[in-house]
């Protein structure tokens, strides 16, 4: 039974339908008093030939915001069985691919290798099968990697009240859910069946985790999957500004992936070139300047390079996609392919090149209850 629309879905029902067909001067005041009400306009096309301004300026706001840090964070692929069809992932249930998932002994021996590379924050993540990572499977994982890994986060199906509060309880951190598209109708064209095709359990789903007591908050769009990027964009600055505004005591974090090959043999609508993805980039740090913006290595080497310097705040370096593939590669199908392949320490050794400090494990700030 479809789940009905949670709070931010009724925000954004409530939202006029966006234009992006801002002028110059419609940019300039953009830039000059930045914000959600004016992000349309630094979406624009007209945005566009003024990069280098808009750079400028996402990159004050993060310096301001967030000094010269990024976080390191490795996913750690614990299944890719999956008993939902979407159109764009190699994990689909249709895909005659070669199917993993660890056992919570082998999950702990993946660990105890990425921190032996250095990660302290750890992002469990897995296709959506309810028996093979089943609640149970999950809160065991958490339990036994608590002891050794400072700051977990699972990226999996969406979960029930009760059952966050047991990972919570379990020492579970944040909690990562994207809608991929915010456009009701590209969603059910591209998500044919399963758990994760209803929009609006998928949506109201970082609600119930922030009510659950999940504390790290994330959030995100595939940029591609819908003909219109910016619309995406639009609305995941809408969502991360009402999480904030709803759950002050978290920390709310934004990616927006790129789509890229998998096995799905999936071709974006319409593809975002490089200077669109950083147009996105800036105008989402402009239009939501506590939020984290988070890069994984979809993206190549050189754009994270550049990206790190202007508006992200936490990156995965070194990363398999694939359930195992830290130890035992080329076992089961990756969920997609990875274009920056360096390794930590080398992504580590880029961030001090330039000037920022590569944080494994940050504090989470305490609030006064
Ligand atoms: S996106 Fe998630 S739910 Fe959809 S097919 Fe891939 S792993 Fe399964």
């Amino acid at each position: 039974m479809s789940q009905p629309p949670g709070r931010f879905a009724q925000h954004l029902a409530g939202l006029p339908a966006p234009a992006f067909d801002g002028h110059d001067d419609d940019v300039t005041a953009a830039l000059a008093r930045p914000g959600l009400d004016v992000l349309p306009a630094l979406l624009s096309p007209a945005a566009l030939p003024r990069l280098e301004e808009l750079a400028q300026r996402a990159r004050e706001v993060t310096l301001q915001r967030f000094g010269r840090t990024v976080r390191l964070f490795a996913p750690l692929y614990v299944s890719n069985a999956c008993l939902s069809s979407c159109t764009y992932c190699g994990f689909s249930k249709n895909l005659d691919v070669a199917r993993k998932t660890l056992t919570v002994e082998q999950v702990v021996v993946e660990a105890q290798t990425l921190v032996g590379r250095g990660f302290k924050h750890l992002l469990l993540v897995a296709g959506e099968h309810r028996v093979e990572v089943s609640a149970d499977y999950l809160v065991a994982c958490v339990e036994e990697l608590r002891s050794f890994v400072p700051s977990i986060s699972v990226e999996t199906q969406t979960w029930s009240d009760d059952t966050y509060a047991r990972l919570v309880a379990a020492g579970l951190e944040g909690a990562v859910h994207y809608q991929e598209t915010y456009d009701r109708g590209r969603y059910a064209e591209t998500h044919l069946a399963g758990w994760k095709r209803d929009y609006d359990r998928r949506l109201s789903s970082t609600e119930r985790a922030a009510e659950s007591g999940v504390r790290r908050l994330g959030i995100g769009a595939l940029l591609g999957l819908s003909a219109d990027w910016r619309a995406d964009v639009l609305a995941v600055a809408e969502h991360a500004v009402w999480l904030q505004r709803a759950y002050w005591r978290t920390e709310v974090t934004v990616s927006l992936p790129r789509i890229k090959p998998s096995a799905s043999g999936f071709q974006p609508l319409v593809p975002v070139s490089d200077a669109e993805y950083v147009q996105a980039m800036c105008a989402l740090r402009l239009a939501a300047p506590e939020a984290g913006l988070v890069l994984s290595t979809r993206e190549p080497a050189a754009l994270r390079d550049g990206l790190a310097r202007i508006a992200v705040t936490s990156m995965s370096a070194g990363s398999s996609t694939e359930p195992g593939g830290y130890l035992t590669p080329g076992e089961a199908q990756e969920q997609f392919a990875v274009s920056d392949e360096r390794s930590p320490a080398e992504v580590a050794a880029m961030l001090e090149a330039a000037g920022y400090e590569p944080v494994w494990k940050d504090a989470f700030p305490l609030v006064p209850g």
